[in-house]
């Protein structure tokens, strides 16, 4: 099977340099000599992805002689001695006839006197030295239709063995500890290789000819199933007898490629249930694992863009509208109207699905959410313990950590919860080549790390919640492999939030300090839209940056700010309406709170104590008792902080709604909000944003915007309305400020970033008012909107500052 170059996706090939000196010398230059030896330098994504054997073949057929090598930094060198015009002709193949996954940033070519010193053409040995060229290890690939269709062949030696792979498949960044790529060097390293395998990997035909990677039952790795106590299960085949426990209702941990799932049906309420108990996670969606698209079809709606991302080589999970004749069961996703998807990318995971009798199995990742996902086997036995019934597991090390990559398209575009599996470690081209290396190590919740270098910005994985230690030294872990792996032994800058009390910004001090490097904070928004702008190679925006919360230079929580954005300075110009959050944090958990600080000024107090008795009571843990002391907290203004916060507004209106009044996972109010929303008419009742101009800033009055909503409660308005209503009043009112802005600053660009832009419906509102105002959009297609995409807006903007300095 040949993959498909992403069609979807913006390739950073499109801007990649290109240099090749082949056309050069046609001129003659080089004098009548028809015999010539050319050195080849080539970069980009040339190891890992079949380059060595195409190289091989393609000088077969221009009758060269010479040989290819894998280099130290990720790049191929390649010599060849012949016929000039062969020579030519072969570079010039190099482009067109790529291998499939690859990806060719600069073709160098240095021509010498012809020496006849090789007999043939071969595969070298890599070497550890460096072509000076930035190149990348391939992200991890799905398993190829050829490795499937031998995989289920039960005459093929590898029938039933999920490690089958070839050149155009399976693991890579996971595998990996060092370059150049080779087996020795990838933890497949403790598996020789049998006389079989050999001969493919050493035969030029054949398509496992120099995959790394490649085994076979006789030589490969194997799976293990154990009993709940981590006892070893006997069984003379561990996946299938997995598969008939899955069946049967049991709850499995499944090792994978880049960690560790929890498996179960997706058709039984009581086991979803158990598993929701067993891991204390009562309302966050479960990903599912579907047999193939046809399936996926049977429950969810899915365009064709969604099909393209769910059966690329990536195989991130997508998050799917569910279709009206959805079977499944409602506890995968409580309350929500999506459902998140993938098709398998491991043998394991073909095995587990074509024999499985239920169209889905839950994959989702076993380790408690925000921390490491795992990945070593006695660790899962033990802190598994209580919770899976079996173990399903392997003997190949989990190299790198990855979790599963998760997307959603949002207004046509692809907006990523998580870049991860799949996608890392691609970089992100920019527009500029900085002088200085730099780290970043993102804010707090759903961090990644980024190394900028040259004109290139590499994104660590996913890595998560780094208030947990553990998930702090994973972020310091995937930060050391990134600059490992770059040879970068010291870095300029490491650039880090403005909090001072975030545990990132802590070990940025840290890392500066061993490193002798400087250290640079940067505003937690404007690190956002700088992201943004260095996705679409801007200088310049006029920014919406709306989510949760994050560190404004006044010490209160920012979350809805309209600013003039530049990569080396932001103007704030506006914004949402600061607000009251009584208890701090807890009134992002439980919203109710926040319903009582936004309309504390509007309502008389017990006006305001009636309201939250009728409409939010479960939103206090203690009811009416809690109910008074929150009020008398507000009164005196005790621990009460201020947020502008565009997320915990959204919050407020689904408290306020009845829609959800606790959130049990990151984002739960809005998510449900807008699933509420979903079905609703905002034609049905109006409300209008009220914009005031304040101390010479616009603020919109949310104050004012949560009345409306009361107002159209009392009316009797159906909830689904006055949710729709509401969510495109947000959306209004951020863009009327973003227009003003725009047009008092003279920049014709407005771009969103922050978690508020996952929400559909208020992301196509927004891109609707701005187109009105003949404003160009922009919106993230390759970074996460939510703080995913922090680091790389860190990393830009210290890049830019020293710059210019
Ligand atoms: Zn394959
Ligand atoms: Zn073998």
């Amino acid at each position: 099977m040949k993959w498909k170059k992403d069609e979807l996706l913006p390739s950073s090939s499109q801007n990649a340099t290109f240099i090749t000196t082949a056309l050069r010398f046609k001129n003659g230059s080089l004098g009548s000599d028809r015999m010539k030896r050319a050195e080849i330098r080539v970069s980009g994504i040339v190891q890992g992805v079949g380059f060595r054997p195409f190289i091989f073949r393609l000088s077969k057929r221009h009758d060269l002689m010479g040989f290819v090598r894998n280099m130290g930094d990720a790049g191929v060198q390649v010599v060849v001695e012949g016929d000039k015009e062969n020579i030519e002709k072969f570079i010039n193949s190099l482009r067109p006839e790529q291998p499939p996954l690859s990806r060719i940033d600069d073709i160098v070519v240095s021509w010498k006197p012809y020496t006849g010193e090789f007999k043939d053409f071969c595969v070298m040995p890599s070497d550890k030295a460096g072509l000076g060229l930035p190149s990348v290890v391939p992200p991890d690939l799905a398993l190829c239709d050829n490795c499937l269709r031998e995989m289920l062949d039960p005459g093929d030696r590898r029938y039933k063995y999920p490690f089958i792979t070839c050149v155009n498949c399976g693991p890579r960044f996971t595998i990996i500890e060092e370059l150049p790529y080779d087996r020795p060097r990838t933890s497949m390293k403790t598996f020789p290789l049998c006389p079989d395998c050999l001969r493919e990997y050493q035969d030029p035909p054949d398509w496992r000819f120099h995959a790394e990677p490649t085994c076979c039952p006789a030589c490969g790795p194997h799976m293990t199933l154990h009993g709940g106590e981590g006892q070893q299960v006997r069984t003379s085949d561990p996946v299938l007898e997995t598969v008939r426990l899955l069946d049967e209702g049991k709850i499995v941990a499944v090792k994978g490629i880049g960690g560790i799932h929890v498996a179960s049906k997706t058709t039984d309420d009581e086991v979803i249930a158990r598993m929701r108990k067993r891991f204390n996670r009562l309302q966050q969606p479960f990903a599912i694992m579907a047999r193939d698209l046809e399936t996926v079809r049977t429950f969810a709606e899915v365009s064709r863009a969604e099909a393209e991302l769910l059966t690329s080589y990536r195989r991130p999970i997508v998050v799917l509208q569910r279709s009206l004749d959805y079977m499944l069961s409602e506890l995968i996703a409580p309350g929500l109207d999506s459902v998140g998807v993938m098709l398998p990318y491991s043998g394991i995971h073909h095995l587990i699905l074509r024999h499985g009798k239920d169209p889905a199995y839950v994959m989702t990742s076993a380790n408690v959410p925000g921390l490491p996902m795992l990945t070593d086997n006695a660790e899962a036995m033990a802190k598994l313990r209580g919770k899976v019934d079996y173990f399903l597991l392997h003997d190949r090390k989990i190299v790198n950590r990855c979790d599963d990559s998760v997307v959603k398209l949002v207004d046509g575009k692809p907006a990523f919860l998580r870049r991860s599996r799949g996608y890392v470690p691609e970089p992100l081209k920019l527009s500029f080549k900085s002088e200085l290396e730099v780290l970043a190590l993102g804010a707090d919740l759903n961090v990644t790390a980024a190394v900028l270098s040259g004109d290139r910005c590499f994104v660590s994985q996913y890595i998560g919640d780094t208030t947990k230690f553990e998930t702090l030294e994973y972020l310091q872990a995937a930060a050391e492999w990134l600059l490992r792996w770059l040879n970068i032994e010291a870095v300029d800058v490491v650039a880090h939030d403005l909090h001072p009390n975030y545990a990132t910004t802590g070990l940025a001090t840290r890392i500066a300090g061993k490193m002798g490097a400087n250290t640079l904070a940067v505003q937690h928004h404007h690190a956002h839209l700088c992201s943004l702008m260095a996705e679409h190679g801007l200088e310049e925006i006029v920014g919406i940056a709306a989510d949760g919360v994050g560190y404004g230079p006044d010490g209160t929580a920012w979350g809805g700010e309209v600013m003039v954005a530049r990569l080396d300075s932001f103007e704030h110009m506006g914004g949402l309406k600061r607000q009251r959050m009584p208890g701090g944090d807890l009134a992002a958990i439980y919203p109710a709170r926040m319903v009582a600080g936004i309309l504390l000024e509007q309502l008389e107090r017990d006006e305001l104590e009636r309201v939250l008795n009728e409409y939010c009571a479960k939103g206090f843990r203690h009811g009416e008792r809690e109910i008074s002391v929150v009020l008398r907290q507000l009164d005196r203004n005790l621990n009460v902080f201020w947020t502008s916060s565009c997320g915990r507004v959204l919050d407020a209106i689904s408290c306020l709604l009845g829609i959800c009044g606790e959130r049990t996972y990151e984002g739960e109010p809005a998510i449900k909000l807008e699933a509420a929303a979903a079905i609703g008419d905002s034609r049905e009742v109006k409300i209008e944003p009220e914009i005031k101009k304040m101390d010479g800033k616009m603020s919109f009055d949310t104050s004012k915007l949560l009345l409306d909503v009361l107002h159209a409660l009392r009316a009797d308005v159906p909830r689904k309305h006055i949710a729709a209503s509401a969510q495109l009043a947000v959306a209004r009112g951020l863009a009327s400020i973003a227009i003003d802005v725009a047009s008092s600053s003279g920049i014709k660009v407005v771009g969103a970033s922050g978690g508020v832009f996952y929400n559909r419906a208020i992301t196509a509102a927004v891109r609707k008012e701005i187109g009105g105002a003949m404003l160009k959009f922009v919106q993230h297609e390759i970074l996460p909107p939510g703080d995913g995409c922090i680091s790389v807006g860190q990393a830009v903007v210290a890049a830019i500052k020293r710059k210019f300095r």
